[in-house]
C-alpha cells in the first residue's frame, strides 16, 4: 500500500520531550510523514557519525555508549546545520533535542530569527509521560532496523518472523546503549538534565503532557490535535 500523500500545512517547530523509552522516535516518524516534514533525531545523526566513523563519531562514540550526554556545542553545531537545509521550511520534528535547558536557550534563539510562511512560529512542546518499569521494559525489549530505522518490541511489538524487520526485511539490532548499564545512566542524566526542560516550557506556556501509556494510535491521535490546535 502507497504512503498517504503528506498534508500541506505549516507546522513550524514541534519539539518531543520525554525519558528514553517514551515513543519519542515512533511517533516522530508518524507526524514526520503526515506533514512530510523532517524528523530530526540527533541522536540518529550521532549514530551515523559512528558508523561512518567521522572525527565527530569517534569523539561521541564512547560517550554515547556509556549513556551519557554529549557536549552541547557539538550538538548544537549539529542542530544548526541541519535545521538550514530547505526541508525545514514548513516545520520539523526535534526528537531528541533540546536534552539540557542551555540547548533549549540556545534553541529559543536559533527559533526567533526563523520564520516559517513568513511567520515566526513558537514551538509546541510535547512531553511523552511513560512510568519507570515500562520505560525499563520498553528500553531492554526494543529492536532497531538498522536499513529503515522501524522500531520493534520483543514484548509489545515483536516482528513477525524473530529479529527480522516487517518492512524491508534486514536483521534487526539492539542498540549499544540499551544495555541494563547504560539504561541506568540515561535515565539518570534524564532525570538530571532534561527532566527539568518541562519546567522550563511549562513556564513559556508551551508544554503539553501526554500519556506515552496509551496505545501508539492514541498517542498519535492526541499529538495531530496538539499541532493543528495552532491553526496555520
Ligand atoms: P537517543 O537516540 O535520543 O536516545 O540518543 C542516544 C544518545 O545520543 C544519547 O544517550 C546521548 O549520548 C546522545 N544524544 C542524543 N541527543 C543528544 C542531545 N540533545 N544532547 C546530548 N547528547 C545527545
Amino acid at each position: 500500500m502507497n504512503a498517504p500523500t503528506p498534508v500541506e500545512r505549516i507546522v513550524g517547530p514541534v519539539i518531543f520531550l520525554g525519558a528514553p523509552g517514551a515513543g519519542k522516535g515512533t511517533q516522530a516518524k508518524r507526524i514526520a510523514e503526515r506533514y512530510g516534514i523532517p524528523q530530526i533525531s540527533t541522536g540518529d545523526i550521532l549514530r551515523e557519525h559512528v558508523s561512518r566513523g567521522t572525527a565527530l563519531g569517534r569523539q561521541a562514540k564512547e560517550i554515547m555508549d556509556r549513556g551519557e550526554l554529549v557536549s552541547d556545542k557539538i550538538v548544537c553545531d549539529m542542530v544548526e546545520s541541519r535545521l538550514s537545509q530547505a526541508d525545514c521550511d514548513r516545520g520539523f520534528i526535534l526528537d531528541g533535542f533540546p536534552r539540557t535547558v542551555e540547548q533549549a536557550k540556545w534553541l529559543d534563539g536559533v527559533l526567533a530569527a526563523k520564520t516559517f510562511g513568513g511567520k515566526h512560529l513558537p514551538p509546541i512542546v510535547i512531553d511523552f509521560e511513560v512510568g519507570y518499569n515500562q520505560l525499563l521494559k520498553r528500553l531492554t525489549g526494543r529492536r532497531t532496523c538498522p536499513d529503515c530505522g522501524k522500531i520493534f518490541n520483543v514484548y509489545s511489538q515483536p516482528p513477525r518472523v524473530p529479529d527480522t524487520c516487517d518492512s524491508c526485511g534486514a536483521k534487526l539490532i539492539t542498540r549499544k546503549d540499551d544495555t541494563d548499564e547504560a539504561i541506568a545512566v540515561r535515565l539518570k542524566s534524564y532525570e538530571q538534565q532534561t527532566k527539568p526542560l518541562a519546567d522550563y516550557y511549562r513556564q513559556q506556556g508551551r508544554l503539553r503532557v501526554v500519556s506515552g501509556e496509551q496505545e501508539a494510535d492514541a498517542v498519535t491521535k492526541e499529538v495531530i490535535s496538539a499541532i493543528e490546535e495552532r491553526s496555520a
